[in-house]
């Protein structure tokens, strides 16, 4: 059924400005052909499957050549996945009994799924997987994958969600961005954030949009009005510096040495996380301390000036890193993640923090090192000591887990500091898997059970004297930056291309401001009620 002029369907907004444009809805994909057998031979299968592997292999090259920064080590790791050779090695197999290439690749990638999907290195790869598998089978028939968007004109893009390879390939054409599915902290946001694309994702309704409608994508009234022009659009904040400086520090999130130089270019104080697993997301050997001292110091002497917060290995989960085999497990995000690995592979968290006792002498920064999902304070006590016998720093921890969160007092005289990761404490707070498409609306860091946490945390930092950061993907909201300072909250870190934004947010507004507007956001019961009471009050500095 077409959608009405003037009808507004809810999402959730990304961004501070607007745009009208035409939709463009990217349909599936061509199906695949059948699996079946062929007379060819398994000799000429299996060339032809190396060659189409290799021209997957080149084109997420391309695509991370152009994305750049920390997209690019994730093509590199989907490029390891690709290339896997025990996975060419079952689809040989196959092929030895006379399926085709594409067939024995995908039954190969089918078993691979069933095989891993329980082990916490692969689970959160599966759906890789399958999409290189659906690359190399549809390179196979000769079916275009690529989204081929113009050049020019003024487009919203409907789909689904997006993934890196489907974003490294929006054009200019791409005014806006609207996905059915898709949280806050779902890679098309965060690269709508960066590039400064208006979108509204976790929009259900955007599925009965038609290719060629006209509609308003205004992110600030988290919503896409069918028919609608600019003069519909929310009202967004135009922060204008008052102050000279933010009224607290704005670091960079950074993750590998492009991203250190991407956020020294910008006005960030420091770096606030460094995500050190990124670094090894294809690596199938454990890197040496020598490796890890020149891969640390590289990045510490490219960072903006002022504190570097680093994070050691939070591998498991989401981010799997090859060399740290985790076995098996049912439940990978409630697993043996992050500090949890100290168990298993203490050695290497012991030569990250040699490594970069290292490099901080080599390079004469100011290092800070955190560990992540801690969930009690004698976890936190046992890296603090580890941490301060092997280096001169100052030790924290990252609070994701709602326990430590509750316990946040009791780090006195623990912890040096501490850094919200609100991407996971929204997870776990909420019970809503942070990749799960379907949950974006509980994850919104507008959500009054997380904001109310948050304030909790801030006041436990000011009665102990424990400096509190933000680091999760809410501190890139420059709104949300500005709440976050009026909780109590003593520095943020953005990523790269949101650290201006957010500096200008935090400069225009003194503490007095920010307070009150906080306040007015901790007594909303809703997500919407919190935003708006967010917006009036800004609108009202
Ligand atoms: C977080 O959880 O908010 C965080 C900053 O860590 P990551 O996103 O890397 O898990
Ligand atoms: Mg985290």
């Amino acid at each position: 059924m077409a959608l009405s002029s003037g009808a507004a369907l809810k999402g959730l907004g990304v961004g501070l400005n607007s745009s009208v444009g035409q939709v463009w809805k990217v349909k599936p994909h061509a199906a695949l052909p059948a699996r079946a057998k062929t007379a060819n031979g398994a000799e000429v299968e299996a060339q032809s499957l190396k060659a189409s592997i290799s021209a997957v292999a080149r084109d997420l090259d391309q695509l991370g050549e152009k994305a750049g920064g920390t997209s690019a080590e994730i093509f590199e790791a989907l490029k390891f996945l690709l290339e896997d050779d025990e996975l060419f090695e079952v689809a040989s197999a196959h092929m030895d009994d006379g399926w085709s290439a594409a067939a024995a690749y995908g039954m190969a990638v089918d078993e691979f799924g069933e095989l891993l999907g329980g082990d916490p290195t692969f689970v959160e790869r599966v759906a890789d997987l399958q999409d290189l598998s659906k690359r190399v089978q549809a390179h196979l028939a000769g079916i275009e994958l690529s989204l081929n968007l113009p050049e020019s004109g003024n487009l919203v893009l409907v789909g689904e969600d997006f993934s890196p390879a489907d974003t490294a390939q929006f054009t200019p054409a791409v005014i806006g961005v609207v996905t059915t599915k898709g949280g806050p902290t779902s890679h098309t946001s965060i690269i709508c954030r960066s590039r400064g694309i208006p979108a509204v994702v976790s929009c259900g309704d955007a599925a009965q949009l038609e290719t060629g409608d006209s509609v308003l994508v205004d992110p600030v009234g988290d919503r896409v009005v069918v028919g609608g022009d600019a003069s519909l659009a929310t009202q967004s904040i135009t922060f204008v510096a008052i102050n000279d400086e933010p009224i607290i520090p704005v670091r960079s999130n950074i993750g590998t040495k492009a991203d250190a130089e991407a956020a020294a270019k910008t006005g960030a104080d420091g770096v606030g996380l460094f995500r050190t697993e990124l670094l090894y997301l294809s690596e199938k050997t454990q890197p040496s301390v020598e490796q890890q001292t020149a891969a640390y110091s590289e990045i510490l002497a490219a960072a903006p000036s002022g504190p570097i917060v680093v994070r050691t290995i939070d591998a498991g989960s989401d981010k799997p890193v090859p060399f740290l085999d985790m076995g098996h497990e049912e439940n990978p995000s409630l697993g043996v993640r992050g500090y949890r690995l100290i168990v298993e592979h203490r050695a290497f968290i012991e030569d990250q923090l040699k490594s970069l006792e290292a490099a901080r002498q080599a390079t004469g920064r100011e290092v800070w090192v955190m560990a992540p999902m801690i969930a009690t304070v004698q976890e936190a006590a046992d890296f603090c000591n580890l941490a301060r016998s092997i280096g001169s720093f100052k030790v924290g921890i990252m609070i994701e887990t709602p326990s430590i969160a509750v316990l946040a007092n009791d780090l006195a005289g623990v912890v040096d500091f501490v850094s919200i990761g609100t991407n996971d404490l929204s997870q776990y707070l909420f019970a809503a898997d942070r990749m799960n498409p379907a949950l974006g609306t509980l994850l919104t860091p507008w959500q009054p059970g997380l904001i109310r946490t948050l304030a909790r945390i801030a006041d436990a930092g000011n009665a102990t004297g424990i400096s509190v950061g933000v680091c999760g993907e809410s501190a890139s909201d420059p709104t949300f930056a500005v709440v976050l300072a009026g909780l109590g909250i003593t520095s943020v870190s953005a990523s790269p291309s949101q650290v201006d934004v957010v500096k200008t947010a935090l400069s225009s507004v003194d503490l007095a401001k920010a307070k009150e507007i906080a306040n007015s956001v901790l007594a909303a019961t809703s997500p919407e009620a919190a935003k708006a009471a967010a917006l009036d009050g800004l609108a009202s500095a």
